[in-house]
């Protein structure tokens, strides 16, 4: 088990019990474990969402949604059953929180997952995870297991006459399967690929039925939302950001790790302060603030407090909360290279403007990034992913264009050295390779 970083500034609710064997559920329940449910139970549906929009929950997953409104939207009544489905496809370079969760924490995605199907009316729910993961499943599944076997899952659970089921799943290994339509697509054996909107999944869903589609960490919070009040959680945070939020910290840094700060605390802060400042004292370079798919930030721009609306405000997003170092030894045509191989590759091939755009750019980007390229290549780049923005039928097409048009604007110099000076990328590594490496 990786060891466990740790910072005075932490905020610990989600990350409270990580290492602490919380994986036993004899443990999990000294720990207040399994208090939660049991109250939503006693409470009713109208007071766990009337909670948890109190709480200011939003998405952890990236989209930053008010989780209370989502849960919300789903009809109360309804000819189809009702669903959940945690979405545990962790797959966002950068990205490595939900892991910590499913590998100290299970039982709170599992109580979580029941609030929220008490919230909707739900007997059922599924914990997804992706592919890679599948060395956690076995953690997964035992927790589950022992919730059965202490009768917190299935009939009558806790004595109550409630019924409610879990069944765990893992994908093969595709980030677009994050998508939650494609999520949908992919549980119900069917090759993963986005379902057009509308319908919402709160409306026709897993199935047919309407269905709640939350990120493993956003359902984790909600065992803690009912038991502190959504209150005293919002508070927690900043304005319109309730609670608090597990980063990862990783690139060139002193102390790598997944941290659990206030929402909105200062990016600079956690860098310099959290995670220890840039690794043998070299020069911060930029910052991809939240996965991949967040436009970058110049060393000068990171002071500024780590929200959905701040990162907004400040012309990128808060994401999936990987924050992935750069320090100045980086090439920023190298690194934008990885990037957009990685989306070329995962790229489903349903829309054009993704099937093609991250092609081309891929294309491009190795001729510049092979010494071959002309300036024409730079404004090439810029222009098809700019093209691409807003043109697709899922946000992987945005999740492509957004860092290649930052990375080309706010770093262009970079890559007309390439052209210009005929500068060829390090040949530690071919293109060939690096591309193959996704
Ligand atoms: Fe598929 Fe890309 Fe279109 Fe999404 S944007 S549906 S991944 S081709």
């Amino acid at each position: 088990m990786p060891s466990l970083v740790s910072h005075p500034d932490e905020v610990k609710v989600v990350s409270r019990r990580f290492g602490m064997g919380a994986t036993d559920i004899d443990k999990y329940v000294e720990l207040d474990g399994y208090k939660a449910v049991q109250q939503a139970i006693a409470k009713g549906p109208e007071w766990i969402i009337t909670e948890m929009k109190a709480s200011g929950l939003r998405g952890r997953g990236g989209a930053g949604f008010p989780t209370g409104m989502k849960w919300s939207f789903v009809p109360k009544q309804s000819e189809k059953p009702k669903y959940v489905l945690v979405n545990g496809d962790e797959s966002e370079p950068g990205t490595c929180k939900d892991h910590v969760l499913f590998l100290h924490d299970p039982h709170a995605v599992i109580e979580g997952t029941m609030i929220a199907g008490l919230a909707i009316g739900s007997k059922l729910g599924f914990i997804y995870l992706r592919g890679e993961y599948r060395y956690l499943l076995k953690i997964v599944e035992r927790a589950v297991a022992d919730a059965y076997a202490k009768g917190f899952l299935g009939k009558n659970i806790f004595g109550t006459g409630v019924d409610f089921d879990i069944i765990t799943q893992t994908g093969a290994g595709a980030y677009e399967v994050g998508e939650e339509s494609a999520l949908m697509e992919s549980l119900e054996g069917k090759r993963g690929v986005p379902r057009i909107k509308p319908p919402f999944p709160a409306v026709v869903g897993l199935y047919g039925g309407p269905t709640v589609i939350n990120n493993a960490e956003t359902i984790a919070n909600a065992p803690h939302i009912l038991l502190m009040g959504g209150e005293a959680y919002a508070k927690l945070g900043s304005e319109r950001n309730g609670g608090t939020r597990l980063f990862g910290i990783s690139g060139h840094v002193e102390r790598p790790g997944v941290y659990e700060l206030p929402m909105g605390y200062n990016l600079k802060r956690a860098i310099y302060e959290v995670a220890g400042g840039i690794k043998d004292g070299k020069k911060l370079k930029a910052v991809v603030p939240g996965g991949s798919s967040c436009p970058v930030m110049t060393a000068d721009e990171i002071d500024v407090g780590l929200d959905f609306d701040q990162m907004g405000k400040a012309g990128t997003m808060l994401g999936s909360g990987g924050i992935v170092v750069l320090d100045e030894s980086v090439s920023i045509v190298e690194f934008a290279l990885r990037t957009i191989a990685f989306y070329q590759h995962e790229s489903c091939g349903w829309c054009i403007p993704c099937r093609e755009g991250t092609d081309w750019i891929k294309k491009t980007l190795t001729r510049v990034y092979n010494g071959g390229g002309n300036k024409k290549d730079v404004d090439n780049v810029q222009y098809l992913a700019e093209n691409m923005l807003g043109r697709t039928f899922c946000p992987l097409g945005d999740a492509a264009a957004m860092p290649t048009i930052a990375f080309v604007k706010k770093f262009r110099k970079e890559f007309e050295d390439y052209v210009e000076g005929h500068k060829a990328g390090t040949p530690i590594i071919t293109v060939e390779q690096l591309v193959g490496a996704h």
